[in-house]
């Protein structure tokens, strides 16, 4: 056990007793040298791995040029980024952010302006129970995750939650005041559950018919996750206001908002921030959007993703492990009544890190790099710790 000295650090998450000093491709090592098999990756963030050599290139190159020229200048790199990020996507604006929940902070905002102006004031926003949206006050609003809704009341108003894949209930919130509906195509800490294809076109539809905004949080899965360089393009909708982060910076800091071009529609100081668009953080999405399409990388997150299912229903065969599910990388499957908690536990004392969103339930995000090796290594432990966890109980 390490003696960590964390007692300077405010307490925001029960973290284990391990210090972690390095990291590499989809391996971490904590202080006392034990290496662990990385299937968390800085929560979907590096979708390289760990310090890939690209990316510290990218950043250490634009250290050397140019930092931060202030938000309220163009920058060369600012430019380019926002060039490749709409030619990608299909959309026409970009406005960028350190965190994914200032993104979403800048699209419930956009929102509500376009209800304001266009709208007759129309501010309410529908969103879905068990979502994740972030945890600024309006993220956490916007978010219909049970454990949130005790918390620092009072919320901010104007959100609605609806039960997922009930068009019903979205028809019936919708009003005269509803200016958006917000959504993850596929809930991520909500424990892997994707909207149905056919609910999303009909909603898709609802939103176009009245006037209501169609805002997509792919902050997770966006960048190739889901097996396609957006979520959305499995669908074929193209959402009006798009957020991405996580994996867009490869682990460095980085969120952007982007938009079709009629949402071009804030004022001077509605909307910015001190950390915008610097040119680091635009280095670092230049050098991991440009790779990602050199390398066709959502082609290996379905492949690698598909491979991992697969292993995954060879496991349930043998063990009560259910409702395997998800896209792409974003995968998860269900361990019905077992402590989750402990069991991520017993597969990190193996040297296997992931996650459990929620009781019950184990996700796996790996770099979506990864290769076969990495997954055979990923299953030798998982059965290990099944084996032992089910021979106990
Ligand atoms: C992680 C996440 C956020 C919040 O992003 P931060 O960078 O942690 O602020 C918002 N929405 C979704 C879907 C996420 O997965």
């Amino acid at each position: 056990m390490q003696h960590a000295k964390t007692g300077h650090l405010l307490f925001t998450a029960h973290r284990p007793d391990l210090v972690f000093s390095r990291g590499k491709g989809s391996y971490l090592w904590d202080t006392s040298g034990r290496k662990y098999l990385d299937c968390i990756n800085g929560w979907a963030v590096n979708c390289y791995g760990h310090s890939p050599a690209f990316l510290a290139k990218a950043l250490y190159r634009q250290t050397r040029t140019l930092v931060n020229a202030s938000p309220s200048f163009f920058n060369e790199t600012m430019i380019t980024f926002a060039e490749m990020l709409c030619e990608a996507s299909g959309l026409d604006k970009a406005f960028f952010c350190a965190t994914g929940a200032e993104a979403n902070e800048g699209a419930i905002k956009l929102a509500r302006k376009y209800g304001a102006l266009k709208k007759n004031g129309a501010f309410e926003i529908i969103t879905f129970t068990n979502s994740f949206h972030g945890r600024t006050l309006a993220a956490m609003s916007a978010s219909g995750k049970a454990a949130f809704k005790p918390l620092f009341e009072p919320k901010v108003p104007g959100f609605i939650h609806v039960p997922i894949n009930d068009f019903d209930a979205l028809k019936k919130a919708v009003s005269a005041a509803t200016c958006a509906l917000m959504l993850e195509p596929v809930q991520g800490e909500g424990g892997v559950y994707e909207v149905d294809p056919v609910f999303l076109k009909k909603a898709a539809a609802l939103c176009r018919e009245q006037g209501v905004l169609l805002v997509f949080d792919e902050i997770q899965t966006g960048l190739c996750r889901t097996g396609a360089l957006f979520c959305f393009e499995h669908y074929g909708i193209l959402p009006d206001i798009l957020t991405l982060g996580k994996g867009i910076g490869g682990g460095y800091p980085l969120a952007a908002l982007l938009c079709r071009e009629g949402l071009d529609i804030f004022e001077a100081g509605d909307q910015g921030g001190t950390y915008s668009a610097v040119s680091l953080s635009m280095a670092a999405g230049i050098s991991i959007l440009s790779r990602m399409r050199a390398d066709r990388l959502w082609e290996n997150a379905a492949r690698m993703g598909l491979m991992i299912t697969r292993r995954l229903e060879s496991l349930a065969a043998r063990y009560p492990l259910t409702n395997i599910r998800g896209k792409g990388l974003l995968l998860a499957f269900d361990l019905k009544g077992e402590d989750t908690k402990t069991f991520v536990e017993v597969c990190r004392g193996k040297g296997l890190l992931l996650n459990s969103p929620q009781p019950g339930v184990i996700r796996l995000m790996p770099a979506l790099n990864i290769q076969e090796r990495h997954i055979k290594e990923l299953f030798t432990i998982l059965e290990n710790v099944l084996k032992e966890w089910f021979s106990r109980t």
